[in-house]
């Protein structure tokens, strides 16, 4: 009798030394994902690459049914670093201009799992009513709110909120701060390269890139073509409606430029009231046809001062272009820079001689 009682315990006994060890093994696989996605993580460098694995990541590894972020963002600058996200992405990052919200959702900046009530869900989920059980992790740095992610399931006991998801308070921090890092350094080198007058790059952004795109052309055999575009009687312009006018033409400026050209053009802001232009793979014929639209397009546009006065402004074009030569050297590369932009700017020099509002190319002196 003993004998049999034993035998049965013991078949329990392995039958519970199974399930805890697929259990373990189960544990281990999780937690080996959350150790591959971490460093997925701390190996970002752009803001976009970091919200892509919060939200798609993280839903496909993790079978969640919806990730939604919400981020403090008061100056747009998030908004301006996810600008080219997935229009999928898009509609599951939401942007605070204040704290109200986030205070509201993690009044104690604690991990919060477990159902979700309708309240919260239509708040933090509005595309999925069928979410039911939920982990929301408040993001803080240097205690402060930074924003929120949501791993949402349509499965109740998902997160039940007698758990403990030791692991969860973990990767809440370590996104907080590659949020953060990503963010800082992105808008430190966004910076030091564009104009904040017009978005577009900026003198120094261009000098390196001139040198880049000479390079290229050497390497590839392409043609490289660099225009010069200067306001006419811009300075009228500041006088009759001032300064806050001059500015908003040179964005309307800015936006044109951007807007026509292709995403593979480099547009820059050189100084003042002149932009410099790179159109890689495009000789003389054609940057002058693309020199032209943009002269004449700029012509037709109604602008108008900040009192709301219509008017119109003409630009001056510049134009070289380059044909590469084989065998180069690093300081080659540097010269034949210097030479093309400076022949672009010398032609610009005689369209405005020769009467403004007009396109004029130069030939590049011969190599000697
Ligand atoms: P031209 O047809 O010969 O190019 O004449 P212009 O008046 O455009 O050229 P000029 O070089 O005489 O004047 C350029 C003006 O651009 C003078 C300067 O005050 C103005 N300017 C330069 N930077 C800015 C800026 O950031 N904002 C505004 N509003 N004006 C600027
Ligand atoms: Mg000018
Ligand atoms: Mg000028």
């Amino acid at each position: 009798m003993d004998r049999k009682l034993l035998e049965l315990e013991n078949a329990e006994l392995k039958r519970q030394r199974r399930i805890d060890l697929i259990q373990a093994e189960q544990n281990e696989t999780l937690l080996n994902q959350f150790f591959e996605v971490e460093l997925e993580l701390l190996a970002c460098n752009r803001l976009c690459e970091l919200v892509d694995i919060l939200l798609n990541k993280f839903r496909d590894t993790f079978r969640l049914s919806s990730v939604t972020l919400f981020l403090f963002d008061p100056e747009h600058i998030a908004a301006d670093l996810l600008s080219e996200l997935g229009h999928q992405e898009r509609k599951r990052v939401y942007f605070q201009p204040d704290l109200r919200l986030l205070r509201q959702l993690h009044p104690h900046e604690q991990l919060a799992f477990g159902e979700v009530d309708n309240d919260i869900r239509k708040i933090v989920f509005p595309d999925h009513p069928y979410i039911l059980s939920a982990a929301r992790m408040p993001l803080v740095r240097q205690n402060c709110l930074i924003g929120c992610l949501n791993l949402g399931s349509q499965d109740i006991a998902r997160y039940t909120a007698d758990i403990r998801y030791t692991y969860l308070s973990h990767l809440m921090s370590v996104i907080a701060v590659c949020i953060e890092n990503c963010m800082t350094r992105e808008h430190l080198h966004r910076i030091s390269i564009i104009d904040m007058l017009t978005s577009v790059h900026n003198r120094r952004a261009f000098d390196k890139e001139i040198l880049r795109e000479v390079a290229r052309a050497n390497r590839v055999g392409e043609p490289l073509s660099c225009l010069f575009i200067d306001i006419d009687h811009f300075k009228k312009i500041n006088d009759v409606y001032g300064h806050q006018t001059g500015d908003r033409v040179l964005r309307t400026l800015g936006k044109l430029l951007k807007g026509t050209l292709r995403k593979t053009d480099f547009v820059a802001r050189y100084g003042g009231e002149e932009f410099s232009i790179l159109l890689p793979s495009c000789a003389e014929e054609q940057a002058m046809m693309v020199a032209e639209n943009l002269r004449t397009q700029l012509a037709k546009e109604i602008l108008r001062s900040v009192e709301g006065a219509p008017f119109r402004i003409t630009a001056s074009i510049g134009c070289a272009s380059y044909q590469p030569l084989m065998t180069l050297s690093q300081k080659d590369h540097q010269q034949h820079a210097h030479v093309l932009l400076r022949t672009a700017d010398e032609a610009l020099y005689q369209a405005k001689h020769a009467g403004r509002n007009r396109t004029q190319s130069k030939p590049l002196p011969a190599a000697n």
